[in-house]
């Protein structure tokens, strides 16, 4: 017979003790706990009736896809050899924790993915908290930097899940502290006011630039892209699995790219929606919301537990981000309807509670 084998013993500790990524499906009427653009911007997807891309489905994509890449580059102004794809942005960070290691510092409350994925690789994590404004602590940050020498240093801005955008002077303070790669995740971008990092690329060699799709309403293609130096994105590019985007996203996104107005019009749709929702958070007695400069609300309640349950049970999903932040929770912005429909949600929660 066969010996049983004893399967947590075989997994490595740093795994054993980690908690999966927690992203469940739960019916509902109205989602909004994930960030994602409030519609699917459907010119781009009748791509999908082109023959040549469903005739070629028994073909492996382009291992490079260099059509997007290139389209890319042009619509940021750089070469696609400052270009690198990932599936979706979190394999992006992966990959760069891969083939630099750790220590790997981020602020804290900030991305998770950032120390799930170093727990995952065995690399060291530097979770250094924001200060109480949610901007960065640069001070604490710049004697890591000196003491721990990170390699690889996250961060997120406009910052999931809080919102705010770091002060650019912060930022660039660190960037020009660090000898490791400072990380500029701007994956809430297109939603912000400040003009982001890629111009600052040309100066500061350490310097990366994480951008995604999935926010804009392509969350379903996983495309999201690092810019930065050619010698960064050659190393980087080493441990990347091939064929890591396939033809349809490819094709998708790319059309995607070329329907320039929509998501623009999308982007406009989400700041227009984002601003009356702040409105109507900021006069409801018991709710405290915070700036935001994504396509996401943080705000705080007496009981988030309690009113995640209630809004649950009138079909409204958000994130219920106790765990994280004391009775904080983040609702992003969907559609005017969808908003209505938690507002109205939220109202009643709020008499229950
Ligand atoms: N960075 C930040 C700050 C995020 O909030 C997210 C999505 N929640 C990602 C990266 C990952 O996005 P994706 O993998 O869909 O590109």
């Amino acid at each position: 017979m066969m010996k049983k084998a004893d399967i947590s013993k075989l997994i490595r500790p740093n795994i054993r003790s980690l908690k999966a990524y927690e992203a469940k499906e739960i019916p509902c009427r109205v989602k909004l706990d994930a960030n994602e653009g409030p519609y699917s911007p459907l010119p781009a997807v009748k791509i999908l009736a082109d023959k040549a891309i469903l005739s070629s489905l028994n073909r492996y994509p382009d291992p490079e896809g260099k059509a997007l890449k290139s389209a890319l580059a042009k619509s940021i102004g750089v070469s696609s050899r400052n270009i690198l794809l990932g599936n979706g942005s979190d394999e992006i960070i992966y990959y760069l924790i891969s083939a630099l290691g750790g220590p790997v510092l981020f602020p804290v409350p900030t991305f998770v993915m950032y120390g799930v994925i170093s727990q995952t690789l065995g690399a060291k994590a530097i979770p250094v908290p924001l200060d109480k404004d949610f901007d960065l602590d640069t001070g604490k940050i710049i004697s890591i930097i000196k003491n721990q020498k990170p390699k690889l240093i996250f961060l997120s801005s406009p910052n999931n899940p809080t919102g705010n955008c770091f002060s650019s002077d912060r930022i660039l303070k660190i960037i020009a502290a660090s000898k490791g790669i400072v990380v500029v995740d701007e994956a809430y971008h297109p939603f912000a006011c400040s003009r982001g990092f890629l111009s600052s690329l040309k100066k500061y060699r350490n310097l990366a630039v994480l951008r995604t799709m999935s926010k804009v309403g392509f969350a379903a293609l996983r495309v999201g892209y690092m810019v930065a130096a050619e010698e960064l994105i050659r190393e980087v590019n080493k441990v990347r699995l091939p064929y890591n985007l396939n033809s349809i996203s490819q094709a998708v996104a790319l059309q995607g790219l070329k329907d320039k107005k929509i998501i623009n019009a999308l982007t406009k749709d989400v700041a227009k929606e984002r601003s009356r929702l702040m409105k109507e958070l900021s006069a409801m007695d018991g709710v405290t919301p915070y700036p935001s400069e994504a396509n996401f609300i943080l705000f705080r309640v007496g009981d988030a537990d309690g009113l995640y349950r209630e809004l649950l049970k009138q079909g409204v999903l958000i994130k219920n981000l106790n765990g994280m932040i004391t009775n904080a929770m983040r609702v992003t912005v969907g559609t005017r309807r969808e908003n209505d429909i938690f507002l109205k949600a939220l109202r009643s929660a709020l008499k229950k509670n």
